[in-house]
């Protein structure tokens, strides 16, 4: 998976790779599609959601140009295989999810994989969690009709923020940097992630 999937179509940042090649991707991944874990795809879990392909996790993780001290917050816990990456790349990461069923599993496959900087909360994310604002990296793993602006309002000087936005069906990855008091914005791939739902997302 890191050296065909990743590193063979541009994933350049070893931490990255390193983390990706380290978290067990199989042990969030339903067991009736276990054999599937490293391929090339996205995969169905509960709730009728899926766990990102691997390239995706790799691409957006990248552009979050995390440090070991950096504290995250993720939108879209899912399986939880992407706030594991994260969490093996940063200080401290605070991660939500609207399903209760997929919260629940997630701190389990979290815990048992001793990664004990990572919090999951079920909630609905679009307004981010101010308490524990600013954040030195913010990831959004659904797809928005737009950014959330209450999240652009919680990153740090010079924090990173990834979403996908667009449509239902098709968005793009954007990338927001926040540099002083303005923000710089960058377009990158196209990508299909499941609906942001709530406040500041879809309607259900
Ligand atoms: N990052 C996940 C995959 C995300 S799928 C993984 O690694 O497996 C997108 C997830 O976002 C779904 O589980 C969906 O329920 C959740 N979601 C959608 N809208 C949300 C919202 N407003 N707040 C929190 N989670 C949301």
């Amino acid at each position: 998976m890191v050296e065909v999937q990743l590193r063979g179509r541009g994933i350049l940042d070893e931490r990255v790779l390193e983390a990706m090649g380290r978290v067990p991707r199989h042990h969030f991944v339903p067991l009736a599609s276990r054999a599937k874990a490293y391929e090339d795809k996205p995969l169905p879990i509960d709730c009728g959601q899926t766990i990102s392909q691997p390239y995706m996790v790799a691409i957006m993780t990248e552009l979050l140009q995390l440090r070991p001290t950096d504290r995250v917050l993720e939108l879209g816990t899912g399986s939880g295989y992407q706030a594991a990456i994260l969490a093996a790349l940063a200080s401290k990461v605070l991660t939500i999810e609207r399903h209760e069923p997929l919260a629940k599993s997630a701190r389990a496959s979290l815990g048992a994989l001793g990664l004990d900087n990572v919090q999951v909360v079920c909630g609905d994310g679009t307004l981010g969690s101010p308490l524990d604002a600013p954040y030195d990296g913010i990831m959004v793993t659904a797809g928005a009709p737009d950014i959330p602006a209450a999240l652009v309002a919680q990153l740090a000087p010079r924090g990173r923020l990834v979403c996908p936005v667009g449509s239902r069906e098709a968005q793009t990855l954007i990338q927001i940097t926040r540099r002083g008091e303005g923000t710089v914005e960058k377009k990158g791939t196209a990508c299909m992630f499941v609906p942001l739902i709530g406040e500041r997302g879809w309607a259900e």
